[in-house]
């Protein structure tokens, strides 16, 4: 069967529950992936790059972009606008690639929504809410009440757990890793219903 359609893995939990670190780690082991910059209008922090990290726009940008329809999926998260931009999603797709998405539950949503069938999702998270505000302070990237909003939203994040398919507990990056390229190949295994239907007819034309 021709595989030329790549799946998406949507990856979400709390700011400091090591998406990127985890992503970083397993990058080079699970196959041809496309990790997805979004947009946002959210200031850059200490460390980051524009069109690395994200594309930093201002919010007047990111309105021309939601009226353009460029956007798989946009938020409001922590007051700020971040979003997915259809075009790159597209064309990773159509070469066969894994899509990873490090996204929040309003973006799990609204891609499982338009991308069901070929999309996979996994919530990361510390193992308690000390441990994130102990992560995030750490980092001092944010301040308190940047820090204070994150841990709110964390709370609220939390109670949406059972949306995703599976949940990571990064307590021990090694073990996290793991269990994420799991996910990883196993979500590269994920076929879009035509796919399946074109290979049942060849099978038995076959
Ligand atoms: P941060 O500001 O810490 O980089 O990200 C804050 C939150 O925004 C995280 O939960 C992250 O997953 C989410 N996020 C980042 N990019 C997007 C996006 O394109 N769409 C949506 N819906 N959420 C995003």
């Amino acid at each position: 069967m021709k595989n030329k359609t790549g799946a998406v893995l949507v990856l979400s939990g709390p700011s400091g529950a090591g998406k990127s670190s985890l992503v970083n780690k397993i990058f080079k082991e699970i196959g041809e992936c496309y990790f997805s910059i979004s947009t946002t209008t959210r200031p850059i922090r200490d460390g980051e790059k524009d069109n690395v990290d994200y594309h930093f726009v201002s919010e007047n940008e990111f309105k021309r972009e939601i009226e353009a329809d460029n956007f798989l999926e946009y938020a409001i998260v922590h007051g700020n606008y971040y979003g997915t931009s259809l075009k790159p999603v597209k064309e990773a797709l159509s070469e066969g690639k894994l899509v990873i998405f490090d996204i929040d539950v309003q973006g799990n949503t609204a891609v499982k929504n338009r991308l069901g069938d070929i999309t996979t999702s996994v919530f990361i998270t510390p193992p308690t809410i000390s441990e994130l505000k102990e992560r995030l302070t750490n980092r001092s990237t944010d301040s308190e009440d940047v820090i204070y909003r994150r841990l709110k939203m964390a709370k609220k994040e939390i109670q949406r757990i059972s949306e995703y398919e599976f949940l990571i507990i990064n307590d021990d990056l090694e073990k996290a890793a793991r269990e994420l390229k799991f996910v990883a190949m196993a979500a590269r295994l994920k076929k879009p219903s035509e796919e399946i239907n074109m290979f049942v007819q060849e099978w038995e034309d076959g």
